[in-house]
């Protein structure tokens, strides 16, 4: 039995007294007896974030990071910079990264890696555009991302690995991908670890992201390949993320 995982992904929002407010919203309510909650905030409030939740079982980590360990790598985060404040989750080739900042299938496959290395969590992004969607190309584009992973990582990574599907046409745009189309790329997700190892593809969680609102978690989360939620917009009203854990919890 997988346990359910919901991560808040701020992306770039937030300043320190909005983020004291939800920090104090989710550590009263939510209940991580029966469920994994992980918060991603920028980078510079890692430190904030970290010693709100202390007391917490929530746990955190960062949107982004550089495969590279120290030195003349400007405006970068390294992995031993994000230890030293007990993170234990990457988020890795959001497609927001994938579109804007060139994180290709290359450099998601060194950063995965490295964070691996520095024994965190990767939670991988993956996701189709509408076009690709609309030319039927789904799997290939999903699948090629993984394969990426697989081909460097290895079949027993995919025990630590966290992979988020998230439809791109869905991110941010108040489109949620329907219960069915969703939990038809979870599968055919899972399957693709399967042909590798059963068992593995068995343990790994696979989280759907993409305009994921209270009112909709409930359903989403019942899917039997569904194992969670990358939330964003959602992440920044307390009650409404509160509500998605709670939907988790419940299933
Ligand atoms: C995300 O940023 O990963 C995301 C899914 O955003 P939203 O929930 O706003 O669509």
């Amino acid at each position: 039995m997988r346990r359910k995982l919901v991560a808040a992904n701020w992306k770039m929002n937030g300043d320190k007294a909005a983020n004291s407010a939800l920090l104090s919203a989710f550590v009263e309510g939510i209940d991580t007896q029966a469920m994994d909650a992980v918060v991603f905030p920028p980078a510079v409030y890692l430190d904030q974030v970290a010693s709100a939740l202390a007391v917490s079982g929530i746990r955190y980590g960062i949107q982004n990071v550089c495969a590279a360990d120290m030195g003349a790598y400007t405006g970068e985060t390294s992995l031993s910079m994000v230890k030293d404040f007990t993170a234990d989750y990457v988020l890795v080739g959001h497609s927001e990264r994938r579109e804007m900042f060139a994180d290709t299938n290359a450099v998601v496959v060194d950063k995965v890696k490295a964070t691996l290395g520095a024994g965190l969590i990767p939670m991988l992004c993956v996701g189709e555009t509408l076009e690709q969607r609309e030319a039927n190309q789904t799997e290939t584009v999903v699948g090629g991302q993984i394969k990426a992973v697989l081909d460097a990582v290895g079949i027993d990574a995919f025990e630590t690995i966290v992979i988020a599907y998230e439809p791109v046409w869905a991110i941010g745009t108040g489109k949620t991908a329907s219960p069915e189309q969703a939990q038809a790329v979870h599968a055919y997700i899972r399957g693709l670890l399967a042909q590798a190892s059963a068992a593995v593809a068995q343990k790994c969680r696979v989280l759907y992201g993409g305009s994921v609102k209270a009112a909709s978690a409930q359903e989403l989360f019942q899917q039997p390949d569904i194992d969670g939620g990358l939330v964003g917009g959602a992440s920044l009203l307390a009650d409404e993320f509160v509500a998605i854990c709670q939907a988790a919890k419940g299933v």
